[in-house]
């Protein structure tokens, strides 16, 4: 069976119609979606790749797959040669999401509709976004440290930031700051050190831990990384100074080795995305653009060019005390492996 598409992307009170080669694109039988991936570094995006594949592939379409090891260059040529074997859609997660609008562009003048998964792709006429609400991810991770400053006192915190090149690393700071802006104000929180940790990397969260530490000594009662990778970093540089459990960690993803360190105490909380929606979304949604059927995106966020329609998903504060109740009892990680007998 051969669908023949004439229309170009509109978006009508939140239809989106994906774009297509106009009046000559056919679709095939079974479609063909690309995957660009800016890494696999963090466990989360293994996660997000073999579910991705598994439900693409069930619900009738081939999957291929890319990883740029956080190399813009190698992203760019991973597009153009998803771009170069005919995908009928591309779903990318941008290491730098104001250098992939070129593959988006390409992707575009290809006829190749583009959804950017979790992280925004910038600067360029985008078919569709997916993503979990990023602004909450940094308002869970601060209240939980304005939930802690104690009575009459202050709570003196170091703050690492994820990657520049991430637009979601400046979500999370957004939603961080409106927490804490209030608190900074009354004079309840200090920021004693602040920095970006460059490509999520957790060698350099834990060199800004180093730095604050160097520069204060330990004089502080929190650090809030942006994410689990940051916080392992961060909690290795406190381990170094005999303050692994004394002080509190926050983080993101509720990765494997964050949940145990908060069922043993040395990270206090981490913030769970359900992988499993976006990646089951994800591949509905790119399903969709792939065979050019519409679809519905409820919210739009601007990427600075276009306002992008977009689905944005929910997501959970986990600590210790509601580790079973949520990533356990989802089916994301096995009680076993959180809670090992040491
Ligand atoms: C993701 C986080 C992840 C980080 C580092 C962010 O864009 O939303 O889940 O920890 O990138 O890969």
């Amino acid at each position: 069976l051969l669908v023949l598409v004439s229309c170009a992307l509109s978006v009508i009170t939140g239809l989106v119609i994906a774009r297509g080669g106009v009046g000559s694109t056919t679709v095939r039988q079974r479609p063909v979606i690309g995957l660009s991936m800016d890494t696999l570094k963090e466990e989360r995006w293994q996660v997000d790749r073999d579910l991705f594949t598994e439900k693409a592939k069930a619900a009738g379409a081939d999957v291929l797959v890319q990883s740029a090891n956080s190399n813009d260059a190698i992203q760019l040529q991973n597009v153009e040669s998803l771009i170069t074997q005919k995908v009928d859609a591309l779903v990318i997660i941008p290491h730098d999401g104001a250098a992939m609008a070129k593959a988006v562009n390409l992707a575009h003048q290809a006829g190749i509709p583009v959804l950017s998964y979790d992280r925004l792709i910038t600067g360029c006429d985008l078919d569709l976004y997916l993503t979990f609400d990023n602004v909450k991810v940094g308002e869970l991770q601060a209240k939980f440290l304005v939930d802690r400053i104690p009575a009459g006192g202050k709570l003196r915190v170091i703050r690492i930031y994820g990657a520049k090149t991430d637009n979601n690393a400046k979500l999370f700071k957004q939603g961080q700051d409106n927490v804490l802006q209030p608190l900074i104000a009354a004079g309840k929180l200090e920021v004693i050190f602040e920095d970006w940790a460059e490509d999520w990397k957790p060698e350099s969260a834990k060199k800004i831990t180093n730095a604050a530490i160097t520069k204060n000594g330990a004089n502080f009662d929190a650090i809030l990384a942006s994410n689990d990778g940051t916080a392992g970093g961060a909690i290795q540089a406190l381990t170094e100074e005999g303050l692994t459990g004394k002080i509190i960690v926050t983080g993101q993803d509720a990765d494997l080795a964050a949940c145990q360190r908060i069922a043993q105490g040395t990270q206090a909380m981490t913030v769970y995305k359900p992988i499993q929606s976006i990646a089951t979304k994800a591949a509905e949604l790119a399903l969709k653009l792939a065979q050019r059927k519409p679809l519905v995106a409820k919210d739009a966020i601007s990427n600075g060019q276009f306002e992008v329609p977009a689905v944005l998903l929910d997501i959970v504060s986990v600590t210790k005390e509601n580790l079973r109740e949520t990533v356990v009892k989802d089916g994301f990680r096995k009680e076993s492996d959180v809670f090992q007998s040491s």
